[in-house]
């Protein structure tokens, strides 16, 4: 699972869902006043963790008066964390796992402090489980996925030890990327 923490083709592939959301954004115009033409403004954004990434696309609507944000869901965004998703979503499933040593140890190669490996977990526990993105999305896994140990559950259901069930794994929860996505709706 560590090796996908340094996987180049992985960046590169979660760059280009990146890119692809982003188009489809820009394509869609702007969901409050109907204007085609969205202008760029993305965000400085440097998730730790990642690959060098400075920033995360979004867009504003071209029309005075309106100008609106539009920010497009991200694979490698999770939402607010300072972190790029696959640490948080990898770093948080080894915990599940691994001996209190080698979580030590992953933790200081990483430099991740103990409060945010805290904050993550009961991010994932509470926060998550509860959610109504979560509530909405969790009957199609059958049997039902155990929420005592996401995400190392989720890692397991998606293959995501492995570069393409990563890739999944990330879409699946892209929709909480954005503002409010993680309180959802019922897909
Ligand atoms: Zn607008």
């Amino acid at each position: 699972m560590e090796k996908l923490l340094k996987d180049g083709l992985l960046c590169k592939l979660l760059e280009k869902a990146d890119d692809d959301f982003a188009r489809k954004a820009r394509e869609g115009g702007c969901e409050y006043c109907g204007e085609e033409k969205l202008h760029r403004g993305d965000y400085k954004r440097q998730p730790r963790g990642g690959p060098g990434w400075d920033k995360r696309r979004s867009f504003n609507c071209a029309k005075a008066g309106c100008r609106k944000r539009k920010t497009p869901p991200s694979v490698r965004f999770l939402g607010r964390k300072v972190y790029a998703g696959v640490v948080v979503v990898l770093v948080s499933a080894m915990m599940h796992g691994l001996k209190p040593k080698r979580i030590e140890r992953l933790r200081q190669q990483l430099g991740i402090d103990e409060r945010t490996l805290k904050r993550w977990r009961a991010w994932w526990l509470e926060n998550f489980v509860q959610s109504g993105f979560w509530k909405g999305a969790r009957a199609r896994f059958m049997p039902g996925l155990d929420e005592e140990i996401v995400p190392l559950s989720l890692v397991e259901e998606f293959g995501a030890k492995r570069r393409d069930g990563m890739m999944k794994l990330l879409k699946f929860l892209s929709p909480i990327s954005v503002p409010g996505g993680l309180e959802g709706v019922a897909m």
